[in-house]
């Protein structure tokens, strides 16, 4: 007999909860804080070269993480990876602190379930069509939605990843990879100041604003881009490209063109369109480190065009 709790699409627990509104805490409320106390600490100890090439190579080496890895990988299977691979995105991933692996995966594959309808986790076209209706929709889906959200079974959204034992615990040890992703840069800035001052900076910098920057970003993609931008390609919710955004989103603003293809490793889908993610991709592809990279067809791509 199968196990009924496998066939439950959502759980919601006080224990679920507590945990919901611990990593709001954390990571979403406090590098708020983390941005004032980088800015504030500028007058203890000057920016310098080092914070910035860190902030930004964390950036991309998580953003990169969570595009590539947390979201073309494992949510929507758009390639294979080594177990090497799979393993380096899911720690690159983790250090963005957006949530572990597993349950960034459920939310998301419900997100793509139940797009602008009753059940999406995240949309910001829900709470009506009047100016308060959308700024409300707005604020709840770039971050007020994970205060406290019906969490989206595992076992039933998940199950091939719960599967591969060995992602699995590489995945949980999720809160130590967030740690890890913290204290690099504030140990590379310590030795490069060689004072207390230094670690302290590189902290902020690379650790508390880098994670502030970068989960704005992806947020502003449950957002934004399901309210404004072009929608080349027919889709049944109201998913948009922001085409601007291409490269700081490293790829993901081309959000309509992902719900259109959700099968595809490429968000861009033309050449002309910036895809850093999809550039990774390709560029492991060559080194023999991924394969079977998913691309929708001609046909299908002009089948799905509309007439904008
Ligand atoms: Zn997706
Ligand atoms: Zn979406």
């Amino acid at each position: 007999m199968t196990d009924p709790s496998s066939k439950r699409k959502t759980v919601s627990n006080p224990y679920l909860h507590r945990l919901q509104t611990r990593h709001f805490l954390l990571f979403d409320v406090l590098p708020f804080f983390g941005v004032a106390a980088a800015v504030g600490f500028v007058w203890v100890h000057p920016v310098g070269a080092t914070e910035m090439v860190l902030l930004v190579v964390m950036w991309v080496v998580t953003g990169l993480g969570i595009s590539v890895g947390y979201h073309r990988l494992f949510t929507h299977r758009t390639f294979e990876a080594s177990p090497l691979v799979q393993a380096a995105l899911t720690i690159a991933g983790s250090m963005a602190g957006q949530g572990g692996m597993v349950s960034w995966v459920a939310i998301h594959r419900r997100h793509h379930e139940c797009s602008d309808r009753e059940g999406d986790p995240h949309s910001p076209n829900l709470s009506g069509d009047s100016f308060l209706g959308r700024v409300r929709g707005l604020a709840h889906s770039h971050f007020l939605w994970m205060r406290r959200h019906e969490y989206p079974n595992i076992a039933h959204y998940a199950p091939d990843l719960l599967k591969n034992r060995s992602l699995v615990k590489v995945a949980r040890l999720y809160y130590y990879w967030v740690a890890l992703g913290l204290m690099i840069p504030a140990i590379i800035c310590g030795l490069a100041y060689q004072s207390w001052t230094g670690i302290v900076s590189g902290f902020l910098w690379g650790g508390l604003v880098r994670i502030f920057v970068l989960e704005h970003i992806i947020w502003a993609i449950n957002s934004f881009l399901h309210m404004y931008g072009t929608r080349p390609y027919r889709s049944r919710e109201n998913s948009r490209n922001g085409g601007i955004f291409a490269l700081i989103s490293f790829g993901e603003s081309w959000h309509n063109n992902h719900h259109a293809f959700p099968e595809s490793a490429s968000f861009g889908l033309d050449w002309y369109r910036p895809d850093p993610g999809y550039w990774l991709i390709r560029t492991l592809a060559v080194l023999g480190l991924v394969r079977d990279v998913g691309l929708p067809t001609k046909e299908r791509m002009q089948s799905k065009r509309t007439a904008a």
